[in-house]
């Protein structure tokens, strides 16, 4: 298949990895953070890591917005769904997801709450026509990538006059993520000498929106595709800059992303949406200007204001590690929960949820302990 089965090619794959081989300095580590689930998940499926050398690691980053949210938004939407009796629509990824008190929203939806499971934003909306009687709530979720179709529902809900559809917000940004843990230079912070960045998500911010990591940070990023070839020839790309001491923005994935990225889809997301002041991330904390929430001129479709909840502060799972499995200080299989009570059958943190959690591409692709 084109753009596919290419980028998949093993012979491909083994001189790109002889190239790394060859240009590495023996005398050196190199590591490099990939900031997606998707590159994980690449790294593991295709035994990317298997084929480096000795002297280069891949770090795995925050990137899987299932992973990154904080119970205390399920413990919400949870909360949306039974206290008012709504409709909560959302994607299977979220359904397991660990909320407090062992909750989770599928538990909530065995225990009697209406909450679905839905393919897309348009799903949640035909659901809302179809009961214009009774009100549906998006619980929305994820990066930049996943933006602009909330921003569609939501300017579809107004065009309709749809009044029994709102929108739980919870998109999240990765530039102030990725700013926040090159920010840390905390003991335990991790050492990063590279970025693998955001793919998807940069076809619609466009790879301009990492300028300031060379340019703040003084480290090489380079925007790079999910596919196993693109993971390594973006590899290579940042092992040459680090032997020449360059620190650039690079873009690998130039199918697909311009510096620029998707401006028509970046005003919709300006038109229906605001940023938050602060935003709690799953192990990096609050950040400010982190989140998008619904504009105030589309509050009548916001679900925070129309069924406002309160819930009591959530604790993290005792043992589970998500936090700094999400900031690149731990690997999986660090955590003494990892393989014995904690499985994709069973999982304990969001990060063995996720089908982008770095917790179940250890768990599907044999990284066991
Ligand atoms: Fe959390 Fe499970 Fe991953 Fe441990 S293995 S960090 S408990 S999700």
């Amino acid at each position: 298949m084109k753009f596919i089965d290419e980028y998949r090619d093993s012979a491909l794959a083994r001189n790109i990895a002889s190239a790394i081989r060859t240009e590495v300095h023996p005398d050196r580590d190199y590591r490099l953070m990939e900031f997606c689930g998707g590159h994980t998940h690449a790294i593991f499926r295709y035994g990317v890591q298997d084929l480096m050398p000795e002297n280069l690691r891949f770090v795995h980053g925050p990137g899987c917005p299932v992973c990154v949210l904080p119970m205390a938004r399920i413990d919400q939407a949870i909360a949306i769904a039974s206290q008012h009796r709504v409709t909560l629509c959302t994607y299977g990824d979220l359904m397991r997801v660990p909320a407090s008190e062992r909750q989770s929203l599928l538990k909530a939806k065995a225990e009697g709450a209406d909450i679905r499971m839905v393919y897309s934003t348009q799903d949640a909306l035909a659901i809302a026509r179809a009961a214009p009687d009774h009100q549906v709530v998006f619980f929305a979720i994820g990066f930049e990538t996943t933006t602009p179709p909330t921003a569609v529902a939501l300017k579809t809900a107004r065009a309709e006059g749809l009044s029994n559809f709102s929108v739980f917000c919870n998109h999240v940004l990765t530039p102030p993520a990725l700013r926040a843990i090159l920010n840390d230079s905390g003991q335990d912070a991790a050492r990063i000498d590279g970025i693998l960045g955001p793919s998807h998500v940069s076809t619609i911010i466009g790879s301009a929106a990492y300028a300031f990591v060379a340019r703040e940070h003084g480290l090489p990023l380079v925007i790079a595709g999910f596919e196993p070839l693109d993971v390594m020839q973006s590899a290579l790309m940042l092992v040459r800059q680090i032997n020449q001491g360059r620190r650039d923005l690079e873009n690998q994935y130039s199918r697909a992303v311009s510096p620029a990225g998707n401006t028509k889809a970046q005003a919709l997301m300006r038109e229906t949406l605001a940023p938050r002041e602060t935003f709690e991330w799953r192990g990096l904390g609050w950040l400010p200007d982190s989140a998008l929430r619904v504009a105030d001129t589309y509050a009548d479709w916001d679900a925070e204001q129309r069924f406002p909840v309160e819930v009591t502060p959530s604790r993290e799972i005792k043992g589970c590690e998500c936090p700094k499995v999400l900031r690149g200080l731990l690997e999986p299989t660090d955590c003494k929960l990892f393989g014995t009570v904690c499985s994709p059958e069973n999982p304990m943190g969001a990060c063995m949820v996720s089908s982008e959690g770095a917790c179940a591409a250890y768990w599907s692709y044999g990284r066991s302990r």
